[in-house]
């Protein structure tokens, strides 16, 4: 029996948002790359939609564009549409363009990270040009799943944050669950080093941020009270929708550990805590019914 009062918030929510790696699919690669389907999550999402509620997935990985990571997960037969599935590079696009409207962005990455900005009409700039000793005037810098990112890069990427561009990162996270081994952050790994390269901070833009929680909101069409963030890091999904006030669940399955759990702070701390995403079908369930029943 789940206690009532998470009972009640679960009965209230009107949008999931559904974390990739870890969550729905434990993958050798970042975002669903030779994936096996998680116990639960088809589930859970054909529950969700049932019972009229949006979805949304978001991955922290730029490596491929939403598209792709949509028919990844369609092939292992999950319901979602290409517009469901959300990236940083999303974020980073949408932020960029409230931001900075038509200033020049310097954006580093593959497909996966400037189809995004492409698809806005935005004024990115080529790399090309900069290499050859053209000031980029970029009015930020952001920072993909980048892994061809040698001196050339580096040297323009520097040159324009210290010429004052904002220095931005999809996301700054070390590692990511996998099936075969530790995956190590590309991203984190290029922002790190540039911040220290300028002495300049940098925000990240994918999950945990408030920008991130904002887009899924936006996304969702649903207010972040009645959005269940539903993860396997509590750094990543926990930490974000907290501090949104959305309900935060963590399913044990890959990232965080029930050692993590108890060190984990307060505020960030998940307010429910699954074995595997069947639990969130059964408690859902459970949630749904005892609503029927008070409010009839
Ligand atoms: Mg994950």
């Amino acid at each position: 029996m789940t206690n009532p009062e998470i009972l009640a918030r679960l009965a209230r929510v009107r949008g999931i948002m559904f974390d990739i790696d870890g969550c729905l699919v434990i993958s050798d690669g970042p975002s669903g790359h030779g994936g096996s389907v998680l116990p639960g999550a088809k589930e859970a999402i054909a529950q969700a939609r049932a019972t009229g509620r949006k979805v949304c997935v978001f991955t922290n990985g730029t490596a491929q564009k939403p598209s792709d990571i949509a028919a990844l997960l369609r092939d292992l037969g999950f319901d979602v549409s290409d517009d469901e599935v959300l990236t940083p590079a999303v974020v980073a696009a949408e932020v960029m363009k409230e931001r900075y409207g038509n200033k020049p962005i310097m954006v580093f990455g593959g497909d996966g990270m400037h189809h995004d900005f492409i698809k806005r009409g935005m004024n990115v700039v080529d790399l090309e040009s900069a290499f050859a000793g053209t000031p980029s005037n970029a009015a930020a810098v952001v920072i993909g799943w980048d892994v061809d990112f040698g001196r050339a890069k580096l040297q323009v990427a520097a040159e324009a944050v210290l010429a004052g561009a904002e220095l931005y990162c999809t996301s700054d996270s070390p590692s990511f669950a996998s099936q075969e081994r530790l995956n190590v952050g590309v991203s984190g790994f290029i922002v790190t080093g540039l911040s220290h390269v300028t002495s300049q901070p940098y925000q990240i833009l994918g999950k945990p941020s408030a920008e991130a929680m904002s887009v899924v909101s936006r996304v969702l069409g649903v207010p972040n009270e009645e959005i269940l963030v539903i993860g396997d890091d509590i750094n990543l999904e926990s930490a974000m929708a907290r501090p949104a006030g959305a309900l935060a669940g963590l399913v044990l399955t890959g990232t965080s550990t029930l050692a993590a759990l108890a060190e984990a702070p307060a505020a960030v701390a998940p307010e429910i805590v699954i074995n595997s995403m069947n639990e969130l079908v059964d408690m859902f369930t459970e949630a749904d019914k005892a609503h029927a029943l008070t409010s009839h």
